[in-house]
């Protein structure tokens, strides 16, 4: 089945952080399909931490949303994570946005992502990868789902990761994406 999953990073080497789960995810035969571009992003609901970055990526596998589930718990935990407090700073955060046309509400696993709609650091990459993804609750794709989104948190698309640029959030952004409607802080 075909995934659309959010990597976000706020400690650490973040950049390196989220390359290092999609290794993670490479070795346990998950097929990485299309990747974004790396985003800083401003905190949503708790703004009194650093900013985060954030990538979509596609991916194919033959797990369940319950094993991609565990999948991406263990490699968080491999990883280091260890608070699971929502809106707090994390190492690593994995999550399921969209898993095809499945729709699931459950206490543990809920897809498609409850949040991912008023999240504008999950709906910039994710518009980047697949624009004309459908969102199978709501029917409409992720371009419209972003010109919808009331979030005005900032998003910034960073450049290619590299070892000798590393630019400081957020003044050496390449690209920006801004919202002028009032904020939403989703959480
Ligand atoms: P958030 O990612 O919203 O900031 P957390 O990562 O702290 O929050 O939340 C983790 C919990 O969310 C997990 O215990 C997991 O069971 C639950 N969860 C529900 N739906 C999903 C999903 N689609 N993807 C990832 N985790 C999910
Ligand atoms: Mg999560």
């Amino acid at each position: 089945m075909t995934y659309f999953l959010s990597l976000g990073s706020n400690l650490g080497d973040k950049r390196r952080n989220l390359k290092r789960a999609i290794g993670h995810l490479k070795n346990a035969s998950v097929r990485i399909l299309r990747a974004s571009s790396l985003y800083q992003t401003q905190p949503v609901g708790n703004a009194d931490q650093p900013w985060f970055v954030n990538q979509a990526v596609e991916v194919e596998t033959d797990r369940t949303p319950w094993a991609l589930l565990a999948l991406l718990q263990s490699i968080e935990k491999k990883m280091g994570r260890t608070k699971t407090i929502r809106n707090s700073p994390r190492l690593i955060d994995l999550d399921i946005l969209l898993a095809a046309d499945t729709i699931m509400d459950t206490p543990d696993l809920v897809i498609p992502h409850p949040r991912m709609t008023a999240r504008n650091f999950v709906l910039v990459p994710l518009y980047e990868i697949a624009p004309d993804v459908l969102h199978p609750v709501l029917g409409k794709p992720a371009a419209a789902l972003l010109a919808e989104s009331c979030d005005r948190s900032g998003v910034h698309k960073i450049g290619r990761w590299s070892s000798r640029s590393r630019p400081s959030e957020p003044r050496q952004e390449i690209g920006s994406f801004s919202k002028t409607h009032s904020r939403n802080g989703g959480s």
